[in-house]
């Protein structure tokens, strides 16, 4: 794989702690909750936690932050296993999960109720909140706050014993009410909760909290960097807090990272998952999602993805990147790869009057102007083609160089034709039929005279072609920031684009092009670059757009302002 290029003020953190002997080997974690499906988020987390141990000669574990047991799912571990293997990263033997530790993490707790440092506190969860105060407000402590340690020991065992329901008791740090960061505020260490949990079952019902739970993992791990992103920066604090009470033996650097944010689109996993369970959209992996399987069904691979991460770089402060640089990086790596084919999307039937009925011929095509050892094909031509509606306009305007009634152009790969006639439906006045002759000499696309024509078009023979339905993508939403308005009570599903998803069941294939499977890259000539879907039928397979040839967007958005 290729190595990132890019520096930046992590890798310069890191390299200045190996060289200064400070640790001898970088160990990173990348530690999603399984309560959803990996975004291109992640993705910058993933290039990045698993991108410095490679190139440092360190590891990444892959750690899965599961102490929510209702929200968190295996169907979501199956999936984000299978996303960041995808993505070409490799955890090895360093597989973990936050409930490896649970007996670890209780020990830890009564470990720092011994050293007065934490208490059974047993406010119902809105006095919490109420006593918590605001930012411009100190807390007020709680009256559980001083219970005699024999007490709180008691208390917390009975709470891990199941004794209590639900929202009676908590576990709370004993740091300081009038923190001027709330985050210090006696933070809720264990609660109770009384759910199957997806590898624990029953046998625990008080779960650690995320703060608590992540740094003493770290810990355990024996993590040098932990690497998450902006909104942890007032968690540190908490972080350090709790390893400085405890008797551990290692205490990782927390530093945290800009997250990614993308426009046109919506990145938190709560939002995605109402997207699903609402049905804006199919599934996890519908190919308008920013999950990492919607972007692998819609065509991207793990290297136009690991290469936008790259690009966009890992710095300290909020941007917000335009989708059209992740578009850039599918191209740039299709271009490369795809094999082109030609495939008409609308059709209209081209006859060519003066070819013999029966006959047909095989010509040849290029499979990639970009890397000649893709090498050849033939391509069936005969008397009825079919061209692209688009291509052709009975009374064009003066910059319409395509086909039109007494105009020469070239068929890609085979021959000059002249349109001679139009025929229509005599009821709606529709385009039938476009008549034309072709030049035989032409034959591969050159004239002998050296004469010009200022259009080239792609076709299908007709009698050839198989059919495919072509679904056709856009942004998701309307707005480049779908949430602006959730503060006057607008819902972020309000800004859906209604145009996100256009299907077009009737196109036209070379015959070539039925023999991908799902998953397989190809570029149809003049129209972008598309992937086979799943829902593909033997005799109708499905193509999905992941990308236009050019970026019309950004053309329409420089034309508008
Ligand atoms: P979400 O808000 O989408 O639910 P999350 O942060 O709760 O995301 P986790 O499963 O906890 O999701 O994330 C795992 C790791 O990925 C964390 O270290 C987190 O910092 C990182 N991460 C999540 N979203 C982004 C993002 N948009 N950009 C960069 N890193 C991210
Ligand atoms: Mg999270």
């Amino acid at each position: 794989m290729e190595i990132s290029t890019q520096s930046n003020f992590i890798r310069d953190i890191i390299e200045k702690d190996l060289s200064s002997g400070k640790h001898d080997q970088v160990v990173t974690r990348f530690p999603p909750e399984p309560n959803g499906y990996l975004h291109i988020g992640h993705a910058k987390s993933i290039c990045l936690n698993f991108g410095v141990a490679r190139d440092f000669g360190g590891r990444c574990h892959l750690r899965f932050d599961d102490t929510n047991p209702r929200k968190e799912d295996p169907e979501y571990v199956r999936s984000i296993m299978n996303d960041v293997r995808w993505l070409g990263f490799d955890w090895g033997e360093h597989l973990y999960h936050a409930s490896d530790y649970f007996d670890q993490l209780y020990e830890y707790g009564l470990e720092l109720i011994k050293r007065g440092k934490a208490y059974v506190c047993s406010l119902s969860p809105q006095e919490i909140r109420q006593y918590r105060g605001t930012l411009t407000e100190p807390g007020k402590n709680s009256p559980f706050r001083d219970r005699s340690l024999d007490e709180n020991l008691k208390l917390f065992q009975a709470m891990k014993k199941g004794q209590f329901d639900e929202g009676t008791h908590v576990l709370r740090a004993k740091i300081d009410m009038s923190s001027p960061n709330i985050n210090l505020r006696d933070p809720v260490i264990f609660r109770i909760v009384n759910a199957d949990h997806h590898r624990t079952g029953y046998s625990w019902c008080i779960y650690p909290t995320y703060d608590y739970a992540h740094c003493l993992s770290d810990s355990i791990e024996e993590i040098t960097h932990s690497l998450c992103s902006l909104e942890f920066q007032d968690h540190r604090p908490l972080y350090d807090w709790i390893l400085d009470q405890l008797p551990v033996s290692c205490h990782p650097r927390q530093i945290e990272f800009a997250r990614l944010n993308l426009n046109y689109t919506v990145m938190s996993k709560r939002k995605l998952a109402r997207l699903v369970s609402e049905g804006h959209v199919r599934s996890w992996d519908d190919p308008r999602m920013p999950t990492l399987s919607g972007l692998r069904r819609r065509g991207y691979t793990p290297e136009s993805i690991r290469r936008f991460c790259d690009l966009i770089g890992v710095a300290k402060s909020d941007n917000i990147v335009d989708m059209s640089m992740l578009e850039y990086c599918a191209r740039e790596d299709l271009n490369k790869k795809a094999p082109r084919f030609m495939a008409v999307l609308n059709p209209v039937k081209l006859i060519i009057t003066n070819y013999p009925e029966d006959m047909d011929e095989e010509l040849e095509a290029i499979n990639n102007p970009e890397d000649e050892s893709m090498g050849t094909r033939k391509v069936p031509f005969s008397r009825e083609l079919y061209i692209e509606f688009d291509d052709f306009m009975e009374n064009p305007p003066k910059k319409f160089f395509r086909l039109a009634p007494g105009r020469e152009v070239r068929l890609r790969y085979a021959y000059f034709v002249t349109c001679e006639k139009v025929v229509k439906d005599q009821a709606t006045g529709d385009i039938r039929e476009i008549h034309c002759n072709y030049d035989p000499a032409t034959k591969g696309g050159d004239a002998p005279d050296n004469r010009r024509v200022k259009a080239t078009l792609h076709w299908v023979s007709a009698r050839h072609a198989g059919k495919a339905e072509v679904r056709l993508y856009d942004r998701l939403f309307s707005r480049a920031n779908p949430t602006e308005d959730e503060k006057k009570g607008i819902d972020f599903l309000e800004y859906i684009n209604p145009d996100s998803l256009k299907v077009l069941d009737s196109c036209f294939i070379e015959p070539g092009l039925a023999d991908l499977c799902p998953g397989d890259h190809c570029q149809f000539e003049r129209l972008g670059y598309f992937c086979v879907d799943p829902d593909s039928q033997p005799d109708k397979p499905v193509f999905n757009r992941t990308a236009t040839l050019r970026d019309a967007w950004a053309r329409i958005q420089k034309k508008t302002g």
